[in-house]
């Protein structure tokens, strides 16, 4: 009997990864507060970047190596020079492909869109308030976002909208959020607030799905609140308001991690692989690549090196001290 191969993207704890996330660029045409300190970042030099032909190389050595989900972020990935090119060659391997955006452009690819079949669109969109828009992000670009939403939605994407939720900013319109559902075929996803190098994280802004809920039921109802069964290596706990069309969901990295199912690697704009959102070791495969080198070793031992939990920060106490958390890339330089 011929016996199975090992898979090669196992890490020390049997975790499998097959899903990778490439950050394409930096640069960001908004600037989040809670992403991007006021300040801006320091970008790499444009010379430390992947081009879009080491994308597609590194990129091809991880799908040889297995994996089967690709997801392009960044900063903002559509602003990436080349950004057809990649999404046509990137599409034509076999891997699900999908893209997190701001939405800002997304108009401009529609066609793009259809025509590689890339059908998995995540739109980050905080508050349903022109006026506090500008304020989270600090550009004035709401209804083109809201626009692109309902352009995508109406041309049959799998559209999810990535709301960070934080206490005091954008808490009072979850249930605004959640009603969208009722006529749009769209995924909610509220994501809690989480801490990187400068972004004035505290527990006390951090809404957690407990109150997410409990607001949810104060609205609808707990009977109308559907909870829906859990996506293999989901990290989001998802449900449904009886009759509505679409569908919302938490990603609580904070208070509930999802640690034990996680099969994501990332891999920077600079070309260095993170094995996990919260890791302060990276692993440079571009200048390897550069180099000629094979880049597979490196990443095999690289995943050995994982932790267990939230890049080693095991406990809340750990995780919420911000001599810890701080020692991290921002959230822009990482891709969320
Ligand atoms: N520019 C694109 C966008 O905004 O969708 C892609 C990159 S952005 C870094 C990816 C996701 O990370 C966005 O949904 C954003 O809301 C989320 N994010 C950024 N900073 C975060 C933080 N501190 N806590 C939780 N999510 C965060
Ligand atoms: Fe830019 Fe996205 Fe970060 Fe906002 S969350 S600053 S849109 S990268």
């Amino acid at each position: 009997m011929p016996t199975e191969k090992p898979y090669l993207l196992t890490d020390q704890f049997g975790r499998k990864h097959e899903y990778l996330r490439i950050s394409l660029t930096e640069r960001c045409n908004l600037r989040c507060f809670y992403c991007m300190p006021e300040e801006g970042i320091e970008l790499s030099e444009k010379s430390h970047l992947m081009s879009h032909e080491e994308v597609i190389s590194i990129t091809k050595t991880f799908v040889s190596m297995g994996v089967k989900k690709i997801r392009l972020t960044g900063g903002e990935p559509l602003i990436k020079k080349n950004i057809e090119k990649i999404i046509v060659e990137l599409s034509q391997l076999p891997i699900n492909l999908g893209i997190t955006t701001n939405g800002i452009l997304l108009e401009k690819y529609l066609h793009l869109f259809k025509e590689t079949g890339v059908k998995d669109i995540n739109i980050s969109l905080d508050t349903l308030d022109k006026k506090k828009f500008k304020e989270i992000t600090r550009r004035d670009y709401f209804d083109r976002v809201i626009n692109n939403i309902n352009l995508y939605e109406a041309n049959g994407f799998n559209v999810k909208i990535n709301n960070v939720i934080i206490k005091g900013v954008n808490d009072n319109e979850i249930n605004d959020f959640i009603e969208l559902t009722k006529d749009k075929n769209v995924a909610i996803r509220f994501i809690e607030f989480m801490p990187f190098d400068g972004n004035k994280w505290n527990t006390e802004k951090v809404i957690t799905l407990k109150e997410i809920l409990s607001k949810a039921e104060e609205k609808f109802g707990s009977e109308n609140i559907v909870a829906l069964p859990s996506k293999k290596n989901g990290t989001a706990k998802n449900f449904k308001i009886n009759g509505y069309k679409g569908e919302f969901g938490v990603i609580s990295t904070v208070s509930n991690p999802f640690c034990d199912s996680c099969n994501r690697i990332r891999l920077t704009a600079n070309g260095s692989l993170k094995n996990c959102l919260f890791s302060s070791s990276e692993t440079n495969l571009l200048q390897a690549l550069r180099n000629k080198e094979d880049i597979r070793p490196l990443i095999i031992k690289n995943l050995k090196l994982k932790k267990a939990v939230r890049g080693g920060m095991t406990s809340d106490e750990d995780f919420f001290d911000p001599e810890k958390n701080a020692n991290n890339r921002t959230m822009i330089a990482i891709g969320g």
